[in-house]
């Protein structure tokens, strides 16, 4: 018999033989469900869990309470394991490979190995592109938008979508190839963020940002990552 995956492994931090198992009737106020516990000692993360803990090809389901410990590490753990769901073992599974991948990503982009994004020069470049600019990203669907004023008393107004279209950034700025223009900014005027699936790539002392949301095999933290990793090597240099 095989135990199944989460109690020889964290599905959060991948470490193996940190998990501690507890039983509802361990528990010093055995209120609520009657499932046992999983705590990761190592990430500290805590899930409810559902299943034979000696049999790995039943089924079983996880829902985690707490994901990771404070570090920003898991960010991308605790958006995707919220507390209100349960996940199915292939799910689960699937979610932890991601989560994996996603860490690897921007521990790869830290040490600035950008070889993955497959970088490239394009012959010829897009209009306001300099011939010797590398392409570290292309995304589709990116909005390029204008803050608006709050007025007193009123809530805060959408913003308006000035244009759309595909964006590349490079080692010096961000390109859009709008449907009504094109436009550029230099990556050293660009501070970036992301909440949940959304990245904002904000023009300093401006209302105006560039907009998207994760794409496929690329989360928004990846994305500002890219962002704030090539922004610190171009530095403050005119471009
Ligand atoms: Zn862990």
């Amino acid at each position: 018999m095989t135990r199944p995956e989460p109690l020889i492994g964290c599905l959060v931090c991948h470490q193996e033989g940190t998990i501690e198992l507890v039983s509802p009737s361990q528990r010093v106020l055995n209120i609520g469900d009657n499932y046992p516990r999983l705590i990761c000692q190592s990430c500290q993360s805590v899930a409810i869990f559902d299943g034979d803990e000696d049999d790995g090809d039943i089924q079983w389901r996880i829902r985690y309470k707490t994901v990771g410990d404070s570090s920003v590490t898991y960010d991308y753990a605790k958006r995707k394991l919220k507390p209100s769901l349960w996940h199915q073992d292939d799910d689960a599974l699937e979610l932890s490979r991601d989560i994996y991948t996603q860490r690897y990503r921007i521990q790869q982009l830290q040490n600035k190995d950008f070889e993955w994004l497959r970088p490239e020069t394009l012959n010829p470049p897009p209009p306001l592109m300099r011939p010797d600019e590398t392409v570290y990203l292309t995304l589709k669907s990116v909005s390029y938008c204008e803050e608006q004023p709050t007025q007193l008393g009123l809530f805060k107004k959408a913003p308006e979508i000035l244009d759309t279209g595909i964006c590349y950034i490079t080692d010096s700025k961000v390109h859009l190839l709008g449907q009504r223009r094109d436009r550029s900014h230099k990556l050293s005027e660009i501070q970036a963020e992301y909440k949940d699936d959304i990245w904002y790539a904000r023009i300093a002392d401006n209302s105006l940002y560039y907009t998207g949301f994760s794409q496929s095999k690329l989360d928004a933290e990846v994305i500002v990552t890219i962002f704030k990793v090539l922004s610190g090597l171009t530095g403050t240099e005119d471009n």
